[in-house]
């Protein structure tokens, strides 16, 4: 048995003045990081105070308790100081990234390229919100229609030039790309009891291309069925739709002419939006624009769909939206429509 050689004096001062270096040195680390490394150099297996713990083999048995007893307590409040350290690097280290990262609410943000609706389909929207206003319901049909929705139910014979080869596009013997929306029309009247408003509209396609043709053009038409329906009806309905869509000082004239499916039957005409009468180049100086055709819907139609009449009467108008677009944006070529140059839809954002 030797004798110690250090006494148990010198090892506390020893312990003390670890604990005293150790406890500054956390204070002092400026990251997480070296406060990791500090704690693995004080603390570890390797560390400081187990190194001082070794040296206790040096005391007497008797000494060796209390100075093991002491060194643990001393660790607990180096433990201790850890914690306290390594919560305020913590949050130190989370502020100046959130300070680093944070977003500037005032800073513009990046530009995202803003479509605008055609002007085929503002005309079209436009027209639709007039006339629901008046009750008229939205309905849509298929492009390619069976002949009997085309020409046959709309009273259109097997020898009028409409169903001329270069008028129509044949799919085949029995379908054609519909060459009017009027066909909604007929599944209207096919599948709905009256009384009926309703609005049809959609693409339709005729073999025919100029600077005021198109082979695909779009039509919007109204169809009202009633018990009692007049040509005034139909007159006023039409005055409040021009006055509504171009200008309240507008006027709205009937010029008789035929269709198949409506007799009788006028061409209708408003007093020009442009030059309000006055003459310009639009109306070729006679103060009045062509927008549509109407009529009674012709007995004929409702006996083809199935309606009953005279019980039921009604009108039909259409106009052609292409031309509805060109009056109120003063366009001056129909081919503008399809062509989808930017430069020109942009001017419609
Ligand atoms: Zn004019």
């Amino acid at each position: 048995m030797s004798a110690p050689s250090i006494p148990t004096a010198e090892l506390n001062q020893q312990l003390k003045a670890l604990l005293q270096a150790a406890s500054e040195s956390f204070q002092q680390a400026a990251s997480l990081r070296d406060l990791y490394d500090l704690k693995v150099r004080y603390l570890g297996k390797n560390g400081s105070f187990s190194n001082l713990m070794r040296e206790m083999a040096k005391l007497s048995k008797e000494e060796r308790p209390t100075f093991g007893q002491a060194v643990n307590e001393a660790k607990a409040k180096l433990e201790g100081n850890y914690a306290i350290c390594e919560t305020r690097l913590t949050n130190a280290e989370v502020l100046t990234r959130l300070t680093a990262e944070k977003l500037d609410m005032t800073l513009p943000g990046p530009v995202v390229p803003n479509g605008a609706t055609h002007p085929i389909y503002s005309v079209t929207r436009e027209i639709c919100s007039i006339l629901a206003r008046l009750g008229y319901a939205v309905r849509t049909g298929p492009m390619i229609e069976k002949n009997r929705y085309n020409f046959e139910a709309l009273n259109i014979p097997e020898d009028h030039p409409a169903r001329d080869m270069q008028d129509t596009f044949y799919i085949d013997r029995e379908h054609v790309l519909r060459t009017h929306t009027s066909p909604i029309q007929i599944h209207v009247l096919e599948n709905e009891a009256p009384p009926l408003r309703v609005i049809g509209f959609g693409a339709v396609f005729r073999r025919d291309s100029d600077v005021s043709h198109l082979p695909n053009f779009h039509q919007i038409e109204g169809l009202l069925v009633d018990e009692k329906v007049s040509m005034a009806d139909l007159k006023g309905t039409i005055s409040f739709f021009v006055r509504e869509l171009f200008g309240a000082d507008l006027k709205t004239r009937f010029r008789p002419s035929f269709f198949p499916f409506t007799e009788p039957s006028a061409e209708v005409d408003c007093s020009c939006p442009v030059c309000r009468g006055k003459g310009c180049a639009l109306c070729k100086d006679s103060g009045w624009i062509e927008i549509g055709g109407s009529g009674l819907v012709n007995p004929n139609v409702f006996k083809a769909a199935g309606v009953e009449y005279p019980r039921w009467k009604g009108f039909a108008f259409g106009f052609g939206v292409e031309r509805m677009a060109i009056i109120k944006y003063g366009i001056n070529d129909i081919r503008l429509f399809p062509e989808n140059d930017l430069r020109f839809l942009r001017q419609f954002t």
